[in-house]
């Protein structure tokens, strides 16, 4: 057996890989650490512990809701190992990964606020009652963005609602998901939630698994369609939450002073590397060079380094992949005729590090725009009327989310209204309310996250019919 510091959680135990996988840190580029790359045999073991742990769990909703309560404390308690773990295999700043693990608690607060409804149609002669229960065993498939967030967002109400889990990270960012296994042992019974970790095509056997009976995936469009394609057989349920290539369109009277720096934020957060970033800007064709420099100022003086440093504000790309599809994404850009206001280049050193960049003098039709770049790029088209730019930010199978900015926040609502997409805001970009519904229309989705409908996304409805007396 290779030497591993990062065991598996199966059944509430230890579980060691004969393979394991290198773990890159994308500030230098190097392996730093390896993940247990699981079995088809050890797979079978994880869903089978947690199909063994569903029907004790399933019945007592309060015990549920208290084993949320402690687990959101645990994770507190350990905050400082998940920490140093995600900015390690993730990049993103310390502070960054800080708020991660926070919100990640708050997320399991936040479902255990929650309750499951019953809904009682008639009780007199009769009893009609609408109950939500909870499926079985529950596949919770992550990318490496926001490990953490993502899978409290599944597992949480995925919990709370009565069934049990898998969990498997991305095998870019497997150790924070793995030392959350450990961390949770003692505030949830063993097999309520187990992590895994491996190489693709661990994710598919997964997903494909004959005693799942729901999958919730976040990651892109393209294996999002695998997902769906390969659940179909089985008529297993789904909620994928994927790509998005969000707009933010500015209107003529927005007070840049005051939103310059929300904007840049809204754009350039965790590197870029956040579903509901904003991935292209429209800006009223008389005010676009102001726009673009506003911007580029602030992406000139970010400070660009590795997370573990103090003062650094943006990490690398997290994955090579990513990395290289940025780069080929802007040279593109640059050699239709783009223009980079700031940044444009990847910065010289080992690790994946990419120059915050501010791209002027492009229109739809341009990679860049079109395609969801996930980086720290955001090219800025200008357009002449506001139908025109309603138009082009609905004309993409994208709709996760979009933005409209505005002095006149109601001027700019009606705006938003017409987006077509999960969420629209109005003076922001990516900051989903807690408790709030979050989806994608089109391409960016199917099914709903958070809120009572992301916990019932969890259940099969039933109806519970009683006929008194004859
Ligand atoms: P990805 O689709 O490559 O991988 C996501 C996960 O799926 C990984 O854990 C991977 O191992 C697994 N996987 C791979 N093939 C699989 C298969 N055939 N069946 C089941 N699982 C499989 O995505 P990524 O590169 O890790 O993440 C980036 C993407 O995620 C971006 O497109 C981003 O927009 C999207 N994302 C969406 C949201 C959202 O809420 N809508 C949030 C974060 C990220």
């Amino acid at each position: 057996m290779s030497e591993q510091n990062h065991p598996m959680t199966v059944g509430g135990k230890d579980v060691h890989t004969v393979d394991t996988f290198g773990v890159h840190n994308p500030a230098t580029g190097r392996v730093f650490a390896q993940a247990p790359d699981c079995s088809p045999a050890q797979l079978d073991d994880a869903v089978q512990a947690a199909a063994d742990a569903f029907p004790l769990w399933r019945d007592d909703m309060d015990a549920r809701r208290s084993a949320l309560l402690a687990a959101a404390a645990r994770i507190e308690e350990s905050a400082e190992e998940l920490v140093t773990l995600l900015t390690l295999e993730q990049g993103k700043p310390l502070a960054d990964a800080r708020f991660e693990v926070m919100v990640t608690a708050m997320t399991l607060r936040g479902t255990a606020a929650l309750d499951v409804p019953r809904e009682v149609i008639r009780d007199d002669e009769e009893r009609i009652e609408v109950l939500h229960q909870p499926m079985g065993v529950v596949a919770a498939i992550t990318p490496w963005n926001v490990p953490l967030i993502q899978a409290a967002m599944k597992f949480a109400p995925a919990l709370l609602a009565g069934n049990t889990v898998v969990l498997k990270p991305s095998p870019f960012t497997p150790l924070s998901s793995l030392a959350l296994g450990v961390v949770l042992r003692d505030v949830l019974p063993p097999g309520v939630l187990n992590v895994i970790s491996g190489r693709d095509p661990l994710g598919a056997q997964l997903a494909e698994h004959p005693l799942v009976r729901k999958v919730t995936f976040t990651g892109s469009v393209a294996t999002g369609k695998h997902v769906a394609a390969s659940a179909a057989p089985d008529l297993k349920r789904i909620t994928l939450e994927l790509g998005g290539n969000d707009a933010g369109i500015l209107l003529d009277d927005v007070d840049l002073d005051a939103m310059a720096e929300k904007l840049f934020w809204g754009a350039f957060v965790n590197c870029g590397q956040i579903c509901a970033a904003m991935k292209r800007l429209y800006v009223p064709r008389a005010r676009y060079t102001e726009v673009v420099d506003a911007l580029a100022d602030r992406a000139r003086s970010v400070q660009v380094g590795d997370g573990m440093l103090p003062g650094v504000q943006m990490g690398p790309l997290a994955t090579a992949p990513q990395f290289a599809r940025v780069q080929e994404l802007v040279s593109d850009a640059l050699a239709g005729g783009a223009t980079a206001a700031a940044g444009g280049r990847r910065l010289d050193g080992d690790g994946y590090f990419f120059a915050p960049t501010i791209l002027r003098d492009l229109e739809d039709g341009v990679r860049v725009v079109d395609e969801e770049q996930f980086g720290p790029v955001l090219p800025v088209i200008p357009y002449d009327d506001v139908e025109e730019a309603v138009a082009r930010a609905n004309g993409t199978h994208f709709g996760l989310d979009g933005s409209v900015w505005s002095a006149d926040p109601e001027r700019a609502a009606a705006v938003a209204a017409r987006l077509e997409c999960g969420t629209s805001w109005v003076n922001t970009h990516g900051m989903p309310a807690p408790g709030v519904s979050f989806s994608g229309h089109k391409w960016s989705g199917l099914g709903v996250a958070n809120g009572l409908a992301g916990l019932l996304s969890y259940t099969e409805t039933k109806v519970l019919h009683v006929v008194r007396g004859r």
